[in-house]
């Protein structure tokens, strides 16, 4: 056997549960297709947005979705030809947003938090990463009274799960974040968020945690995953085979060809998102800013102010269509009036899917050494501390930290 676990995709959910797993005195190796941290973890907006409970299907989603399809270069976007290839998602999350579903959707993830917000508190720790993480909570911002009570239903589903909030008016906005335009009279704050310096910065210290502690990084790209009694094997593309006691799968947006040939039924799909990394003195940002209306965030990264957002289904394949990231620049630069919009890098990132926003995380039904954990669509930052935990519990044997039947594959089978 060359290792205990062999890890596909070093992104942040891989890494992070190569580090706990290392630490419990498991030997990891990372197999990595194109470097650690360099898929959507490379480039997202850094929140650990652990208030951020509510699936995306919903029935709020649905009764937006139209307005904001309607505008080629909006917050949504689907091109008519990627349709076909995309429908049988649409219609798992169009079944995902029925109360009921949304309901129980609202439970697991604030399940899932509550673990990552306390196990990401524990990782930086032993990792020695806590200067790495900013508790400076976070701004909703709305033009209008109407989009600021249509949010309501989402505060109070949080409130109702013990996440505070505080409701702002124009000067409390003002003195939490000065140099906005005029234009938002509410707003909303939340203290319990947190986020790190830079998300790049901070997977790749995480990897350097992990080998520090005698976890490896091979490169290579896993063609197949394949269980064989007491052992798994990885069988790489270039060539060689990497024998382990457990594998897990965590390549994000592309673990789709390597599970479903064990027979897990997995409707994953990559949200596409867009955003532009102005240098660091671009604003005097003092917090992450969500425009809930318009589908975009700002965030302050010790790399710059990154602006972005947006959701673009149109698969893994697609060019990338970069004057999504300019048109949520060009707004913010409405909102922000004195943000200086020079000199920033454009950039595209593929957040793993699934229709009802709960992430798959288990073990393959029938091969119970090959683990998987993918699929956190916007949030894999946020929760890869707590998916890191579950995984932990699976490889080492220990009642799991929260019931896995909700992230089990197993729901769509
Ligand atoms: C614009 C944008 C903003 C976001 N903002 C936030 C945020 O603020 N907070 C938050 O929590 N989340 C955010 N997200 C979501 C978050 O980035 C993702 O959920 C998370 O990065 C997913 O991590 P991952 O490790 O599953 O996938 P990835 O980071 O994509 O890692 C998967 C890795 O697997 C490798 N790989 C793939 N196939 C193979 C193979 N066959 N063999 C070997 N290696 C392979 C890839 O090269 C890649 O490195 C954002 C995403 C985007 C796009």
């Amino acid at each position: 056997m060359d290792t205990d676990v062999a890890i596909i995709g070093a992104g942040v959910i891989g890494v992070s549960a190569a580090f706990r797993l290392q630490e419990a005195g498991l030997r990891v190796t990372l197999i990595e297709r194109d470097g650690v941290g360099r898929g959507a973890s490379f480039g997202n907006a850094g929140a650990l947005a652990f208030d951020d409970i509510e699936p995306l299907a919903s029935p709020g989603a649905l009764r937006q979705a139209p307005r904001w399809l309607a505008d080629p270069l909006g917050p949504l976007s689907l091109p008519p030809a990627y349709l076909p290839a995309i429908a049988p998602w649409l219609w798992r999350f169009f079944r995902a947003a029925n109360p009921r579903t949304y309901a129980q959707g609202l439970a697991t993830q604030a399940g899932m938090m509550r673990l990552a917000s306390a196990e990401s508190a524990s990782l930086v720790e032993a990792a020695d990463l806590a200067h790495m993480i900013r508790a400076d909570g976070a701004l909703d911002l709305y033009e209008t009274r109407a989009e600021f009570e249509a949010a309501h239903p989402v505060r109070e589903a949080r409130r109702a799960h013990g996440i505070a909030h505080r409701i702002l008016d124009r000067d409390a906005i003002e003195e939490l974040q000065p140099g906005l335009a005029p234009d938002f009279a509410q707003g909303a704050f939340s203290p319990g968020w947190r986020a790190v310096s830079d998300p790049f910065d901070y997977v790749r210290a995480l990897a350097t945690a992990a080998m520090g502690r005698g976890a490896e990084v091979r490169k290579g790209e896993a063609a197949a995953v394949i269980p064989e009694g007491e052992t798994v094997t990885v069988r790489l593309r270039e060539g060689g085979t990497v024998t382990a006691g457990h594998a897990l799968i965590a390549a994000g947006a592309w673990s789709k060809p390597l599970i479903e040939p064990l027979g897990e039924k997995a409707p994953l799909e990559t949200e596409r998102g867009y955003n532009t990394t102005l240098p660091p003195g671009a604003f005097d940002l003092r917090r992450h800013i969500t425009f809930p209306t318009h589908g975009f965030v700002v965030s302050r990264l010790s790399s710059g102010i990154r602006v972005g957002g947006a959701v673009e289904l149109a698969g893994l394949k697609r060019a990338p269509d970069f004057r999504r990231a300019e048109t949520m620049l060009a707004k913010a630069r409405r909102f922000l009036p004195g943000l200086e919009t020079g000199g920033g890098t454009q950039w595209m990132g593929f957040r793993p899917s699934m229709p009802d926003s709960i992430p798959a995380i288990g073990a393959v039904a029938g091969a119970p050494r090959v683990l998987y954990a993918f699929g956190h669509g916007h949030l894999g930052l946020t929760q890869s501390s707590g998916t890191a935990r579950l995984i932990a519990d699976l490889a080492l044997g220990r009642p799991p930290a929260l019931d896995l039947a909700p992230f089990s594959l197993s729901r769509f089978a």
